[in-house]
């Protein structure tokens, strides 16, 4: 799982409080708030499969403006739903995924509420969020975490991209290990500021096709710094 076979867990560990720390000191501590209430934040994470967080967040509002509730999105002829999200991209794989997670949670709940997953425990939660069609672990734990502060670790293409690149996982690993990894390497109070103060690097400095590694912070803790460019 890991690139580097003779490092220690204790290194790892210690070398993941070492970037979090760079990452505070440059992008600053983001502090947990909730984002959106869990069934937007549920719809969201459907709409951002595939796509920029600018399209699915258009797509997300033209939800919003067409359907005042959720009752009239489930009222509504799948085909309808498509077309309205369409900006965002696989509309048509979306709108059914939508649709079928409301009325679920609906004939569920008897109303469009998420806050069961509060006190449910949490491989329970999340084996609930997972049973949904198209919810992968990825965006259940964004759920859980965005929603609710439970101790998950969202790995998605940014996060995933600068494990590897780090050295704390290796390319074969696959992004649910690459969550079990780094929920094991730091405390979970660091999940949520470490998650998303590694997105905006990957955002900034860490890009997936060309990375600032001349103004990066992270630069002398990068094994593919250190093994390529450091030593052409
Ligand atoms: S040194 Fe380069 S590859 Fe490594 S984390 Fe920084 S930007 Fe990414």
């Amino acid at each position: 799982m890991r690139s580097q076979a003779t490092t220690s867990d204790s290194e790892l560990r210690s070398k993941a409080e070492t970037i979090y720390r760079l990452l505070v000191e440059e992008y600053g501590q983001p502090t947990w708030r909730l984002h959106y209430d869990p069934v937007s934040e549920l719809v969201l994470t459907f709409l951002s499969q595939n796509t920029s967080d600018v399209n699915s967040h258009r797509s997300f509002e033209q939800l919003k403006a067409r359907y005042p509730t959720w009752e009239a999105v489930i009222a509504a002829p799948t085909e309808e739903l498509a077309d309205t999200i369409r900006s965002g991209g696989l509309a048509d794989i979306k709108a059914p995924r939508i649709w079928g997670a409301l009325q679920r949670i609906q004939e569920e709940r008897g109303e469009f509420n998420l806050h069961f997953l509060t006190d449910l425990p949490l491989e329970e939660a999340k084996q609930w969020l997972t049973s949904l069609k198209g919810i992968g672990p990825k965006s259940a734990a964004i759920v859980l975490l965005f929603c609710f502060g439970r101790p998950l670790f969202p790995v998605d293409t940014h996060v995933f991209r600068i494990s590897h690149r780090l050295g704390f996982v290796s390319p074969k690993t696959s992004r649910e290990q690459t969550q079990t990894v780094w929920e094991a390497l730091v405390s979970a109070d660091l999940y949520y500021p470490l998650h998303l103060n590694l997105i905006t690097h990957g955002r900034r400095v860490c890009k997936a096709g060309n990375p600032l590694c001349a103004i990066c912070v992270l630069q002398s803790h990068c094994d593919w710094y250190i093994g390529t460019l450091a030593n052409p």
